[in-house]
């Protein structure tokens, strides 16, 4: 079993066809998804479909594209809610935007703590912004947890990122041709603190490297792993799903 716990799938990109979308998953051993919040349309989208789809589940969350016109204060009364399982998607976002930074930050700092009080994990973009994203994190060491998704940074931040109690979070782009930096990764960090994602509808994995994404994609991320780490697939997927499991407080441990 994979869990692909990292998936937009409260986008227009699946309006047509989301049923066919969790078939296929279904088929490539996907039997759960977390469907990622970025706003608050998205987070009460991802809400309602975890409620009609047993395998989805949602998170809810400020993503730093929209801190401009969002703010957290609608988080409250959903983070509460059936199958929410995470604060996020949030963080800091450098790569797109510096003008806004000190909103981009109050919006984290405001998630983390957030994430504190209802003990819920983070879900963490950062782009060209590890360091500030660290840096609001570390007064918080040990009370909170959760996964840097998508990791775009190197080694020496991976392995601070797990030194901070966190998860590198691994997608499609672990199968392009120029993915040293995360294969170092992936070589000399521990399965037991990588989670596998698709991020789905973008970042496709080789061979659909620019088309739409999908959650059954994941497993040419586990394949991928499998093969830089020469063990098993059935050993990354075995790991993956029970950090997933743990993380996310999923329930019903079963691989
Ligand atoms: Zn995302």
């Amino acid at each position: 079993m994979i869990i692909d716990t990292h998936a937009h799938l409260n986008t227009e990109e699946y309006k047509d066809d989301l049923n066919e979308v969790l078939k296929r998953a279904q088929k490539n051993n996907v039997k759960k998804i977390i469907v990622i919040g970025m706003d608050e349309a998205s987070n009460e989208l991802a809400i309602s479909l975890a409620n009609e789809h047993d395998m989805l589940y949602a998170t809810v969350g400020v993503h730093p594209g929209y801190v401009d016109h969002e703010t957290t204060e609608h988080l409250e009364s959903l983070v509460t809610k059936k199958k929410v399982v995470a604060i996020g998607e949030c963080g800091i976002d450098l790569h797109w935007r510096q003008d806004n930074y000190d909103l981009q930050r109050s919006i984290f700092l405001e998630q983390i703590e957030l994430a504190k009080r209802f003990k819920l994990p983070l879900v963490i973009h950062t782009r060209s912004s590890f360091e500030e994203a660290y840096q609001c994190l570390l007064p918080s060491k040990g009370k909170v947890t959760g996964v840097f998704h998508c990791f775009s940074s190197d080694l020496k931040d991976a392995k601070r990122a797990v030194e901070l109690g966190f998860y590198i979070g691994i997608d499609g782009p672990i199968t392009f041709k120029k993915a040293e930096e995360l294969v170092e990764i992936v070589e000399n960090i521990d399965l037991k603190h990588i989670l596998v994602e698709t991020d789905s509808p973008y970042l496709a994995p080789m061979p659909f490297r620019g088309k739409r994404n999908e959650p059954a994609y994941t497993k040419y991320v586990v394949e991928k792993i499998a093969e830089i780490k020469k063990i098993s697939v059935a050993d990354v997927m075995k790991q993956t799903t029970e950090n997933a499991h743990v993380l996310f407080k999923l329930g019903g441990i079963s691989s």
